[in-house]
This record gives C-alpha cells, sequence and structure tokens, in this order.
C-alpha cells in the first residue's frame, strides 16, 4: 500500500466522490476543512492525508476500502483520534473518518448500549445515565468509542464488570473485501475473537453493542493532589490497596511537575457506592498533605470527566505503557521520579507531562482465561504509563525514545518478577503492556504473546494483504505455521 501521488489526488478524490452517498464528503488540502480533518488529539501524531473521506453510510465505508484496496493505497481508519502512534492518520493516503458515525442508541429494558463506531465515550456516559444505566469505558470520556474498545479497554467500572471488551456483545465491521459482517460470539466467532484486543487491525468497525450495568445513584470520587514528601505513605496504601482489591473501587496515581522544578503526586480515586465507604476505604490517603482534593459524591459521567481539562488536546503528545506487579517497590518508584524529574529540568517544556501507575482491581478482568479473546495483557499487575507533552517539534525524537527507553527498563522488571512469581494459568501470559498505550507501534507477536499465532491465522483469513495495517505489526500466517495452528 502506497501514498497518492500529490499530482493525482484531486483525481482520485473525484473518482471517489462518484463512489459515494451523496451526503458523504471527502477532504483534500485544497479544501478548508482540510486543517480540521486531520487534526488529532496529539498534534505530533497529526499527518498530511491526501484525501479524508467523512462516510455517511455503511456502503460509504465498503466502497472507500474497495477502492483503496483497488488503487493500492494506504489506508487509516480514525474513531476518536487519541492515539499518538499515528495509526489513525495517513501521511499520503486516505483516511476514514467515523465522527458521523456517532449515534449512541440505549434499550433500557435489556441494558443494552449501541454506540457507532465514531462515538467519543462521552456520548455513551451521558445517553446510558438518562436511564440509570453505565457501560465500562474510559477515564476521559473524550476518547473514541472505537480505539479503546478495539484495544481492550480499561475503566472505573473494570473491577466489577471486566474490560470494555468483556462487555462487548456484537460489532458491524466492514472487512478488507468490502463485506458488512455482524460478528458476535456466535457468529463469526473467529473474527469476534480478533476484534477484541485487535481489532484496528481486522476492518473497520461501524457500530458496537455493549452490555451495560445498573449505576442509578451517585459514585464517590475526585482527584487529589499530595504533597511529593509522601510518597513513601502513598507507595504504602497503594500496596495495601491492591491487596484488598475492592471491586467497586480504583485508584490511580503519579507523578507531576507543578512548576519545572517542584513536583507533586496527583491521583484519581473513585469508588462505586455511598461516600461513607469511599471515603472509609481511601482514609490513608485522604490524611496525607493534600494540596488539593476534588472528591466528593458525582455522577459517574462526572467522573468520567474528571481528567479531560488536563489532558485535553492541541499539544504534541506521546503515550507509552509497560506494568509492575504489587507490591510496587518503593525503590522503584523514586526511580521512576527520579527520571521524570530529570527528562523535565532538562527539557522544561515537557512540564505538563504526568505518570501514573494504575491500581485497578484486576480479578475480574483475570476470570477470564488470555486465550478467550485476542487481548493479552490480563494479569495479576497493574498498567504504567507516560503521558507526555509538550510543544516544541525538535523535542519529538528525544522525549518518544526517552519515553521508550522508560517502558523499556519497566518490563524488563515486570518479565523478571512474571518469571519468578505467577503462575495462575493468566498472568503468566500477559505481555505486560497495553497496545492502546501505544505498544500499536510494537511488534505483533511483543503486543499480544501467546495468541499471536492465532491473530496471524486469523489475518490470512479476514485480512491476507494486510489493508488494515496501522496498528501493531500482524503478519498473514505462512502456510507451515498455518499447518501448525491448525492441528493445535
Ligand atoms: C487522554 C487519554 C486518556 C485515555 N484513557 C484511557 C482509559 O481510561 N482506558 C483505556 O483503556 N485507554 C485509555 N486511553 C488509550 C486509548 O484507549 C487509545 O488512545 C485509543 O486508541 C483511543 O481510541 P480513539 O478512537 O480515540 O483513537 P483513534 O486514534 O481514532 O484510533 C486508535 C486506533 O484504533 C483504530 N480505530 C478507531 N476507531 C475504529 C473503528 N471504529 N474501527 C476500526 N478501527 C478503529 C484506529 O484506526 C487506530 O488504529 C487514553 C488515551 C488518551 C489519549
Amino acid at each position: 500500500m502506497t501514498s497518492i501521488e500529490v499530482s493525482k489526488i484531486e483525481a482520485f478524490a473525484q473518482a471517489l466522490r462518484t463512489k459515494l452517498s451523496r451526503e458523504a464528503s471527502v477532504v483534500t488540502a485544497a479544501s478548508d476543512k482540510y486543517q480540521e480533518s486531520i487534526a488529532r488529539w496529539s498534534v505530533a501524531a497529526e499527518m498530511q492525508a491526501a484525501i479524508i473521506v467523512f462516510p455517511d453510510i455503511a456502503e460509504d465505508v465498503s466502497e472507500v476500502v474497495n477502492f483503496a484496496v483497488k488503487n493500492h493505497i494506504e489506508l487509516a481508519v480514525c474513531g476518536g483520534g487519541h492515539a499518538t502512534s499515528g495509526s489513525s492518520s495517513s501521511e499520503g493516503g486516505i483516511c476514514i473518518d467515523l465522527s458521523r458515525f456517532n449515534e449512541v442508541a440505549v434499550r433500557p429494558k435489556e441494558s443494552i448500549v449501541y454506540a457507532g463506531g465514531g462515538a467519543l465515550w462521552g456520548d455513551v456516559d451521558k445517553a446510558a445515565a438518562e436511564h440509570g444505566l453505565a457501560v465500562v469505558g474510559g477515564t476521559v470520556n473524550t476518547t473514541g468509542v472505537g480505539g479503546l474498545t478495539l484495544g481492550g479497554g480499561y475503566g472505573y467500572l473494570i473491577g466489577e464488570y471486566g474490560l470494555v471488551i468483556d462487555n462487548l456483545l456484537e460489532v458491524t465491521i466492514v472487512l478488507a473485501d468490502g463485506k458488512i459482517v455482524r460478528a458476535t460470539a456466535l457468529k463469526e466467532p473467529s473474527l469476534f475473537w480478533a476484534i477484541r484486543g485487535a481489532g484496528a487491525s481486522f476492518g473497520v468497525v461501524l457500530g458496537f453493542t455493549f452490555l451495560a450495568h445498573r449505576l442509578d445513584h451517585p459514585v464517590w470520587g475526585g482527584a487529589l493532589v499530595i504533597a511529593i514528601h509522601e510518597l513513601d505513605k502513598v507507595v504504602a496504601f497503594a500496596n495495601e490497596f491492591f491487596q484488598i482489591s475492592d471491586p467497586k473501587s480504583a485508584l490511580m496515581w503519579g507523578f507531576k511537575a507543578l512548576t519545572p522544578d517542584t513536583f507533586a503526586i496527583v491521583a484519581a480515586v473513585f469508588y462505586n457506592g455511598p461516600e461513607p465507604l469511599g471515603t472509609a476505604l481511601f482514609d490513608p490517603l485522604l490524611k496525607l498533605q493534600l494540596l488539593a482534593n476534588s472528591t466528593q459524591n458525582r455522577s459517574y459521567w462526572s467522573m468520567n470527566t474528571l481528567l479531560n481539562e488536563d489532558l485535553r488536546s492541541g499539544q504534541r503528545r506521546s503515550m507509552k505503557g509497560s506494568a509492575f506487579f504489587a507490591p510496587l517497590d518503593l525503590e522503584f518508584a523514586k526511580q521512576c521520579l527520579h527520571d521524570f524529574r530529570g527528562l523535565i529540568s532538562e527539557i522544561p517544556d515537557a512540564e505538563s507531562s504526568i505518570m501514573v501507575f494504575e491500581f485497578l482491581p484486576f480479578h475480574k478482568v483475570i476470570s477470564i482465561p488470555q486465550n478467550a479473546t485476542a487481548f493479552s495483557n490480563r494479569g495479576a499487575y497493574g498498567n504504567l504509563l507516560w503521558i507526555m507533552s509538550w510543544t516544541q517539534v525538535k523535542h519529538d525524537e528525544h522525549i518518544r525514545q526517552w519515553t521508550r527507553d522508560m517502558s523499556s527498563k519497566a518490563n524488563t522488571e515486570f518479565q523478571k518478577c512474571k518469571r519468578i512469581w505467577y503462575d495462575d494459568g493468566v498472568t503468566q501470559y500477559g505481555v505486560g503492556e497495553y497496545v492502546n498505550y501505544d505498544g500499536l507501534a510494537t511488534g505483533g507477536p511483543q503486543a499480544f504473546g501467546s495468541n499471536y499465532l492465532a491473530l496471524s491465522y486469523y489475518k490470512k483469513k479476514y485480512d491476507p494483504n494486510n489493508v488494515f495495517s496501522k496498528g501493531p505489526k500482524i503478519l498473514p500466517i505462512n502456510d507451515e505455521d498455518s499447518t501448525r495452528f491448525e492441528i493445535m
């Protein structure tokens, strides 16, 4: 798949227009809508697509896929546009922007919520709440339902209900041959298996159907800013918290610079229940020296907007993840802070970056076998995440490399612990990196571990020419491995 020669862009765009519904839009650099059409959450992930298509109906999407395949043009798909790897952008190719597929429909009696492939989590949170329901979704609800779901999906409710994909009932998807297919656990089960974790590599999902859950009461939660000298107490609390692992709770905390040389611990705390139970659980944290505290009774929707402002679009950003086992070693946490401080004193432009340890109760997530879905990061451990922010292009490479180095250092530690400690049937197969924390840019075997062989087999079945190539590299299986897979 290649890019379109500049001199041919308008002719291709014209040819494409004739195949689409009247309501679909086709945008090129000649349009005044071009800049906003290639905009992404991270400015550093924006690329100069030759053509951006805003399909209006399912058949438009099929036409664009067929057109790209026939003309050997690179194809990208954009949901909420939050990937920092650039996987929803294309340099010189065609981008399908799903923002018009943003319908959300609730069937309250059955506790079912439908969301279009280009809907945002905020749309889902709001619509579900109107019926006293909630869907397991992202903690920053400006993110897209599409990318977040197809990579797995963590949120405040995973302790009770599992990952976003564990609550996914059905998708409608356009495959590489342009066919529109419905996939569920019973209909096209291998496709449904593959899209739950590696979805971006298998097609364009037009709509998702989720199981929702009754949530008609306020939750308790908010953000804390804690003085940095309390680090040892925060680590001790977090380790205890993971030990208790109350499924109704969630804790994410990490480091943030208040100025280039003053650092603090920031935390998001959550309890799906009444305030007294929430405050009792988090009491040791609430007693520390707090520089800010926004905890209160609030709606689940409001909880998912808490971090939206800090994590707004418009900056250059890079995300990279790894994982850690509890008890989290205080020395390791101190080393992370030291490295983070070092980077920010070297590049003050990166001062609004944050580093996060996610202490999300994992028992429900690991009650499902590692090979039940393509998602390969189930385990008795937490995710670790760097969200780097800066403004100047000249820092791009240095900051990205620094983040990769940090992640790889943490992953070495993680792999060591995994070998020593875990044998619960799930954790030992966990890869220790969430693909959506821009493990999307990593290789398939690393991102999918023991599930990679099956993915590679299904890739050959559903997308043998690798039309959907922007995610982790999943190559169609070769004949020898194919036979090996079939007899397994
Ligand atoms: C501020 C912020 C907060 C986050 N919080 C969370 C969180 O709480 N929980 C969590 O699990 N993750 C979280 N993430 C990570 C998030 O899951 C990924 O960034 C995800 O890729 C976002 O999806 P998107 O649709 O917005 O992104 P996009 O950039 O649009 O898409 C990401 C990938 O998915 C593909 N894709 C998107 N939609 C479709 C579709 N409908 N059909 C086929 N392919 C599609 C794209 O082609 C691309 O490869 C967060 C990320 C950010 C930046």
